[in-house]
């Protein structure tokens, strides 16, 4: 079946059909339609709404690959499936929270279907290996020495008990160098722990103001399951474009850990506190890693 590249989003730009990359953050062309079908061409936004009514949309379709070749795609079975369901949670999510953001609803859709469709999710840990509905592709490692850098588009979430103090820092002086989010997570005797989840040194790093780790316990399916409920919709939150367009701050984990307890299930924040003498980030001027 035909259908709209997921890389790509139209845009109505006055009376045109912009052809917005999502990937790359940039508008490829914009195109002159009839203007009695312009509704008709951003409805094309919607796979699902494609998927269902073929007819309908088969010469907006092929008008589209005319104008940029890339824009259409041939898709069925199960990828379809994932990608509607993909693009349904993205839009769900924008209507429910695009009050929280000054971005108009349309591109919090879109800055959510970028981090879906192209952020690497890594995970580290030797005993964790989270399932998540939407993002299907988790590069899972049990050590950090195959890192050697950071990505801007990537989200590394990382099992604090799976690792020595000093392999910590050495990723964290990584992390921090190279601008890079991670989220940090583990289970104690009384709490699930998510975070610090940080960005560069832009909210301090895991060692600010603190001598030791946490004294951790081992993460059951059941822990893991609890984390990866509420990881899925934290990674959305960490695009780059929504963090930088947030008023409110509706994370777990930014800058801080989000902690329930197991047997009252009350949750409570702790907000980390910065040092300007911390030996990792040195309150955000950062050491070169050795
Ligand atoms: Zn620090």
């Amino acid at each position: 079946m035909l259908i709209k590249n997921k890389k790509y989003h139209l845009i109505k730009e006055q009376e045109l059909i912009a052809i917005y990359n999502i990937q790359e953050q940039k508008v490829e062309k914009l195109i002159k339609v009839d203007p009695l079908l312009i509704e008709c061409y951003l409805e094309v936004n919607s796979t699902k709404a494609i998927a269902e009514q073929q007819e309908k949309y088969h010469h907006v379709l092929t008008n589209l690959q005319k104008a940029w070749p890339d824009l259409i795609v041939d898709m069925d079975g199960e990828k379809l499936e994932q990608l509607i369901e993909l693009e349904e949670a993205a839009r769900e999510f924008a209507r429910l929270n695009h009050h929280y953001f000054s971005l108009k609803e349309e591109m919090i859709f879109i800055n959510v279907k970028e981090t879906l469709s192209f952020y690497t999710v890594n995970n580290f840990s030797k005993s964790v290996d989270f399932k998540f509905s939407l993002l299907k592709d988790i590069h899972q490692y049990t050590a950090f020495s195959n890192k050697k850098k950071g990505e801007q588009k990537e989200i590394n979430l990382i099992d604090i008990a799976s690792f020595e103090k000093e392999e910590l820092q050495y990723f964290e002086t990584m992390m921090l160098r190279d601008d890079s989010i991670r989220i940090y997570y583990y289970n104690t005797v009384q709490d699930v722990v998510l975070g610090e989840g940080l960005v560069g040194s832009d909210y301090g790093c895991l060692f600010c103001n603190k001598d030791e780790l946490p004294d951790t316990s081992e993460i059951t399916a059941e822990v893991s399951s609890l984390i990866a409920s509420l990881l899925q919709f934290e990674i959305i939150k960490y695009n780059r474009n929504l963090l930088a367009f947030l008023n409110e701050d509706i994370t777990l984990t930014k800058g801080k850990k989000f902690l329930i307890n197991k047997s009252t299930f009350e949750a409570q924040d702790i907000h980390i506190k910065r040092s300007s003498v911390c030996t990792c980030c040195a309150g955000g001027t950062v050491r070169k890693v050795v």
